[in-house]
């Protein structure tokens, strides 16, 4: 099975999201209300429109999330990013160097797509 940077970004994902719902809402594993949240995004990712090549959405150029999941993500991130370095270091320092060199050819896609 060959692991894809999605795949590994929707697991980011989902560890993310299992950090912050563990804290705040006193889970073991994640509630409805996150695992709603982590669909959503997990389906944002596949409907991304630069598929494969898709860049951490940090680096993104198109913000492709509604409002209200976009504040939630966001708080969920804040929150469980720091974290992620001690309870994930491989999942987060592969999130963190994708982002930086994401952001550094933002610019070149943003020709390539014309976007
Ligand atoms: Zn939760």
């Amino acid at each position: 099975m060959m692991i894809t940077k999605t795949k590994i970004e929707k697991r980011t994902l989902f560890l993310m999201i299992k950090i912050y719902c563990n804290y705040h809402h006193h889970t073991k594993d994640i509630c409805d209300d996150c695992s709603s949240l982590c669909n959503y995004a997990v389906l944002r990712a596949d409907k991304c429109p630069f598929g494969t090549r898709k860049p951490v959405c940090a680096a993104c150029t198109i913000h492709c999330y509604n409002l209200e999941m976009r504040e939630r993500i966001r708080k969920v991130m804040r929150f469980s990013g720091p974290r992620m370095i001690f309870r994930h270091p491989v999942f987060a320092l592969i999130h963190l160097y994708r982002e930086i060199t994401d952001k550094k050819h933002k610019n070149l896609k943003v020709l390539r797509y014309g976007k």
